[in-house]
């Protein structure tokens, strides 16, 4: 079953407004089982609204039209839909009845025009609104179903979640799970020809690759009659993912950040952690920060970007910044050190590096970072060369480190597990 979506309003089309309802509604319809081949933003205007309508019910199952349900002479929505399935408007008792409520309820009175909210298309079913005046609509037109949603997200969302979600899922017979397999360490090419048998053999559930800043995410999605079902399509495919990619998942859970699983294994090792950083000035230590729950194990962010403060907070060596720099390998590693000297933090990690534009030599070009992590002393240093602008190369630098922490995390423990430390 197909759905096209038609976000309407001239704010939409100037770019005043960003189209968040579209991404809400493809994401949900995409979860639903429905196929979404056609997105359109038309401004408040009668004529072409009309034009893409029409091509829309020719095509496509469902409808569905976001905005234009207002009191106001632009909002023309539902005159056009009611237009173009052949419909007169009539009022729907219920939604005066609302519509009225929702004004004593406020001590506020409605104006004529508030009114023409309560007119629905014949035979269309009433989708009620519990934040705002105007209904919601389904007309169930011959060609296709035509669903009409109020613009104001705070309107559109209870309304779908609530009352279109439950109807679209009675249409369509089949539900679609989908899980994320995240990895880091793999480039994009490599884990696309680590999986391409198995994306070239399955049809159901399907594999698609997508590339994150340092990460690779696999989403395995399947279609069955039950949502147990489908699970039970992933669960192999899930298993032969971790077969192939091992430690370098770090979770198969989709609300689990990069971020967040560093901080759980910090959390589950009993771990403290403080960054010293330059050229990610902070980034490294607000991503952490954002996962709740970071208190027990964050101990403090220095952002040391001058030499002086390279010296003066973590006692990197005059001598060292001399002769080799501040991005260097040697540089790294003192700042890393020394914020564990100075705070007798469990684990540190330091970035420094050339993010740009300017400043870049033949010897040490733009994007050329080093990032060093200590764990209790064991202490790892690696050079990157990162391309991109100065926002890429910075975003770069702060997942990396990320990669590194977790990284040389899991490695301490393997060691001293076995024994070796
Ligand atoms: P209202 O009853 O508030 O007039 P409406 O259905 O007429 O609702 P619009 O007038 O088209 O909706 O939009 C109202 C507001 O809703 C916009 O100013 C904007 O803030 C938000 N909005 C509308 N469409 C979208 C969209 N596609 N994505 C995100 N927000 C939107």
């Amino acid at each position: 079953m197909t759905v096209e979506l038609i976000s309407v309003g001239t704010e939409i089309l100037l770019g005043n407004i960003v189209n968040t309802n579209a991404a809400y509604l493809a994401e949900k319809c995409a979860a639903l089982g429905l196929s979404c081949y056609f997105q359109s933003v038309v401004g408040d205007n009668e004529e072409r609204l009309s034009m893409v309508l029409k091509s829309a019910v020719q095509r496509s199952d469902v409808v569905i039209l976001s905005g234009g349900l207002g009191p106001t002479e632009d909002d023309l929505t539902k005159e056009v839909a009611a237009r173009v399935c052949g419909r007169q408007l009539r009022v729907d008792d219920d939604s005066m009845e609302r519509i009225a409520e929702y004004f004593a309820g406020r001590d506020l009175a409605p104006t004529e025009n508030n009114w023409k909210q309560a007119k629905v298309p014949e035979g269309a079913i009433v989708l009620h609104n519990d934040n705002g005046t105007a209904p919601g609509m389904i007309i169930e037109d011959e060609r296709a179903r035509v669903i009409l949603l109020p613009g104001p997200p705070n309107e559109l969302i209870p309304m779908f979640e609530e009352q279109v979600a439950p109807y679209l899922e009675r249409l369509t017979p089949e539900v679609i799970v989908s899980q994320t397999v995240k990895i880091c360490n793999v480039g994009e090419s490599r884990a696309e020809t680590m999986v391409k048998d198995l994306i070239d053999s399955q049809s159901n559930p399907t594999i698609a690759t997508y590339a994150k800043t340092g990460e690779v995410h696999i989403r395995v999605t399947a279609s069955a009659e039950t949502p147990k079902e489908a699970r039970k399509l992933i669960k192999p495919v899930v298993k032969e993912l971790k077969s192939r990619f091992g430690n370098d998942i770090y979770t198969t859970d989709e609300n689990v950040t990069l971020e967040k699983a560093v901080v759980d294994l910090l959390l589950a090792n009993d771990l403290t952690l403080v960054c010293a950083e330059s050229c990610t000035g902070g980034m490294l230590a607000a991503r952490l920060i954002n996962v709740p729950g970071v208190s027990d194990v964050f101990k403090a962010g220095f952002v040391t970007y001058s030499n002086k403060a390279k010296r003066k907070s973590l006692g990197v060596k005059k001598s060292t910044l001399q002769k080799y720099g501040a991005v260097s390998k040697e540089t790294a590693e003192e700042m890393a050190r020394g914020a564990a000297f100075i705070t007798k933090a469990d684990v540190t990690v330091s970035v420094t590096g050339l993010a740009g534009p300017d400043g870049g030599t033949s010897e040490k070009p733009v994007g050329l970072v080093y990032i060093c992590c200590n764990v209790k002393g064991s202490v790892t240093v690696k050079k990157y060369q990162f391309k991109g602008n100065r926002a890429k190369i910075r975003e770069a630098a702060a997942s990396a480190a990320l990669i590194l922490l977790r990284g040389c995390i899991l490695e301490y423990f393997s060691k001293v597990t076995f024994g070796k430390k």
